[in-house]
């Protein structure tokens, strides 16, 4: 079998999957296949996943029980978190990556430069780059920041689809606009600017778009959505509208294509037939808006519906033979599959304008 082309990804959920699973039933080692959830180390060997942001992502009620299915509908799943225990939850969620990548014995590694992601790339290694979605367990002082700056956190999203003391996320509503309440408060300004300050990117995705645009006028960085999709093409709040695609091409910055089918279909169902051409339409709907450069993968693995025929992050070179298969070229495809999310990076991390 030829080797498969890398993907850097820009949004999982697997640390979280991890932690909540730890002593349960379902508990499982990140060094063996499994048909449950979407990433372990053999499937990502099989599909290609070199590396990606690692979200680390603090539900409410972290103490309710998580082997009941999930209902987004649940508003007890919108609830204002502690930051005490948003910060515990974390530091939970770093200790799994920190575990995995020592028992990995240099097959995983947490990368805190693009140079560290660039030569695990090609040493074989999974790249692991830690990300914060929604950001509770970050104290108004930002303490909590400096600490998770050393322990390796490279992005972070201000907010995930509940409201904090920095700013008020879109709800999983369709058809809706995202333009569904206030933008930053004065502690989300500041965020902004110390996230700018320590070379931490600051994820749009979740974030609604009065917050968009402040962060728009505040941050010196490119604007990056990490899992978001075009809101023309499917109308959820959680997509991004043309003005917002037309905002992050003007700043040299990356969209990074959902999975997740809700934020697919034209039609918004959680239908799990939907197929690869629906995110191809995707990518070329974003790639003609933004142009080449600024698109990326944002798969969204272990944390959404994903298509049938791509199951899991086995499936990824399913996804880029359909891009293949629409007229997509060779070098295009690189650029959405890892070279553009590495570049938007390196940007983020060593400079400080656009
Ligand atoms: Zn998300």
């Amino acid at each position: 079998m030829n080797k498969p082309l890398p993907v850097f990804d820009g949004h999982n959920d697997t640390l979280l999957k991890f932690v909540l699973e730890k002593g349960t039933a379902q508990e499982r080692s990140f060094f063996t296949k499994s048909g449950a959830g979407h990433i372990d180390l053999p499937r990502c060997r099989e599909g290609g996943l070199a590396g990606g942001l690692f979200a680390m992502f603090v539900p409410s009620n972290t103490g309710q029980d998580f082997s009941r299915p999930y209902n987004p509908a649940d508003p007890a799943n919108y609830a204002e978190v502690d930051q005490a225990v948003a910060l515990n939850f974390t530091s939970a969620m770093i200790a799994m990556a920190r575990k995995i990548e020592r028992a990995s014995e240099g097959q995983v590694r947490i990368c805190r430069t693009v140079q560290e992601i660039r030569e695990s790339i090609e040493a074989g290694s999974l790249a692991v780059s830690l990300h914060i979605e929604g950001a509770e367990a970050i104290d108004k002082d930002f303490n909590a920041l400096e600490t998770l700056h050393a322990a390796g956190l490279r992005s972070l999203g201000p907010v995930w689809s509940r409201k904090n003391i920095f700013a008020d996320g879109v709800p999983m509503a369709f058809p809706s606009s995202p333009d569904n309440g206030p933008g930053l408060t004065d502690t989300g300004v500041a965020l902004v600017k110390a996230c700018n300050e320590l070379g931490i990117l600051i994820d749009l995705s979740h974030l609604n778009e009065k917050g968009f645009w402040d962060v728009a006028r505040t941050s010196r960085h490119p604007l990056v959505a990490s899992h978001s999709n075009a809101h023309a093409v499917c109308a959820s709040a959680r997509n991004l509208t043309d003005r917002q695609l037309e905002a992050i091409r003007e700043t040299g910055g990356l969209a990074g294509i959902n999975f997740h089918v809700a934020f697919l279909r034209e039609d918004g169902r959680h239908d799990r037939t939907t197929p690869l051409e629906t995110i191809v339409r995707h990518a070329a709907y974003l790639v003609e808006k933004l142009g080449e450069n600024h698109v990326g993968l944002g798969s969204d693995f272990d944390g959404c519906v994903l298509p049938l025929d791509l199951k899991d992050a086995s499936g990824l070179p399913r996804l880029l033979d359909a891009f293949r298969n629409a007229g997509f070229g060779e070098e295009l495809i690189e650029k959405i599959a890892w070279r553009n999310w590495l570049d938007v990076l390196e940007r983020t991390q060593t400079t400080d304008g656009r």
